[in-house]
């Protein structure tokens, strides 16, 4: 595979998007990014400062400042913000129940695509995963996934991963309603909802294991590079 391309993977909370750009970046040796950890870098400076959702001005100056940056470690990345490993608290429960509110706003909205945007300067091989990749932050992108699967079954994955990682004390029950309220939350929000890009292919990824959504992405790739 030669040709550098834009790879836009868009989805709903808990649809393996994360686990499978990574995979996928690293595969084609492209910059992966996870624009839900800026959404929730912004989340947790913000309850930190006491700074409202309805507090734009104040929200939009913080956005502009922060400096969210990531580095690789052995099994994936660690999320600096301004300086701080801050990787394991931005999946906390604290934070995903919040996150949604503050990523409803459009100052920060703007801040935080130009920063996801600056990524692709020098034209260099990209995948990032959010809601708004397709629609956009990249509306170029040569390949558009819009991965879904039920939220039961998102559930089911995210309580094994916070089980093994130790982000949240939410019993299975609590996880699938906070996702389908982090869904709500998303789709019917005014700016840049979650709705797939009309070019985007859609995958359910129910029942299928991370090797096959990963291969069948990876086609998508092969196709749009050819
Ligand atoms: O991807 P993740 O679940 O970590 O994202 C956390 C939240 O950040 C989402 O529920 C959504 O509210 C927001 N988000 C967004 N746009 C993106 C990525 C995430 O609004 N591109």
């Amino acid at each position: 595979m030669s040709k550098a391309i834009q790879v836009a993977i868009d989805g709903p909370a808990s649809s393996g998007k994360s686990t499978i750009a990574k995979k996928i970046a690293k595969k084609l040796a492209y910059v992966y990014l996870d624009t839900g950890a800026m959404y929730r870098a912004v989340t947790l400076l913000a309850l930190e400062n006491n700074i409202a959702a309805e507090d734009v001005e104040k929200l939009k100056v913080l956005a502009e400042a922060s400096e969210i940056t990531f580095e690789p470690t052995k099994d994936g990345q660690r999320v600096l913000v301004n300086g701080l490993d801050q990787s394991a608290e931005i999946r906390t429960d604290r934070i995903s129940k919040q996150v949604s509110k503050y990523a409803a706003v459009s100052e920060v909205r703007q801040v935080l695509v130009e920063k996801q945007r600056a990524y692709t300067q020098n034209g260099q091989g990209v995948v990032m995963d959010g809601r708004d990749i397709g629609t956009v932050v990249l509306p170029d992108a040569e390949v558009k996934i819009f991965l879904t699967a039920s939220a039961e079954e998102r559930g089911r994955r995210r309580f094994l991963e916070n089980q093994e990682k130790g982000y949240s004390d939410m019993n299975l029950v609590d996880l699938i309603e906070d996702i389908k309220r982090r869904d709500l939350y998303d789709t019917t929000r005014e700016d840049s909802p979650l709705v797939p890009a009309d070019n985007a292919v859609m995958l359910d990824s129910s029942g299928l294991t991370i090797e096959e959504v990963e291969d069948k992405i990876l086609a998508e790739i092969q196709q749009a590079i050819a």
